[in-house]
């Protein structure tokens, strides 16, 4: 159990860097230097200010020196961190190895979800190297989320990245405009990570969960038809129910699935 704590306190602390990627990465500004600063009077954050999730509750929400209100968005991005890596370990455990990459993986969806849902675009200094390097881990070094006994390889992981970027070239194209270059890139991106299987089922789950939301903010929030809803979060959704259900699914579709 201190080991699932510890894996928490640190997934929370990335998630407090993950903050600051999705504040700065769409500026272009460096994600590194300076150190972070409160975006109303701009004074530097202290170290005992920058606990994770704890200082902001400690702080009542409010910066120290101008008392002005910090979004609850910084703590619940390090919270949701560091449940996402505390269960990625749970699920892949004894294979830290997959845990751990699908940990990084699943930290960059994050940031990918935020800066679409501010910005409406997906930062290509994420998805074009991720590109590249799902194929080489999802080739040597990821297990199979699909079978997590098995190891993804090559063949797998190389269909994944060609038919997530293939695919979403096809709908782009077919769509006018209603696909971004942004998801074409996020999706060659998770194919590498996840396998053909998981462009399929990431596809699936984008799609349904993508309905449910316009839906309901057609009914309900009064959005028109023509309201732009960023698709990015939505695959990044899919993804991580790849990773943490697809075995599941897969089975489930296999003995109840139409055949
Ligand atoms: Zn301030």
């Amino acid at each position: 159990m201190p080991f699932y704590l510890a894996v928490f306190a640190f997934g929370a602390i990335i998630g407090s860097f993950l903050n600051v990627c999705i504040y700065r990465i769409p500026t272009g500004k460096s994600i590194v230097t300076p150190p972070s600063s409160c975006p109303s009077c701009g004074s530097p954050v202290k170290p005992y200010d920058n606990i994770p999730v704890i200082s902001w509750l400690l702080l009542g929400g409010k910066c120290r020196s101008c008392k002005s209100g910090i979004s609850a968005r910084y703590p619940l991005v390090e919270a949701l961190n560091g449940a996402l890596w505390c269960a990625v370990f749970l699920r892949f455990e004894p294979d830290f190895t997959s845990a751990a990459i699908y940990a990084v993986l699943l930290s960059a969806l994050v940031v990918i979800t935020f800066i679409d849902l501010d910005h409406q675009i997906i930062p290509d200094s994420i998805s074009i190297p991720g590109i590249p390097i799902g194929i080489v881990l999802g080739s040597f070094f990821l297990s199979d989320p699909f079978m997590p006994s098995e190891q993804l390889g090559w063949t797998s992981s190389a269909a994944g990245a060609a038919l997530g970027f293939g695919l979403y070239y096809i709908i782009a194209v077919a769509s006018r405009g209603g696909m971004g270059g942004g998801d074409i890139k996020l999706m060659g991106m998770l194919g590498g990570f996840l396998g053909w299987k998981g462009v399929l089922l990431t596809t699936f789950v984008g799609s349904l969960a993508g309905s449910v939301v316009g839906l309901g903010l057609v009914l309900f929030s009064g959005a028109g038809r023509k309201t732009k809803v960023p698709f990015g979060p939505f695959l990044a959704l899919g993804g991580a129910v790849s990773i943490f259900y697809g075995q599941e699914l897969l089975n489930w579709y296999l003995s109840h699935g139409w055949r």
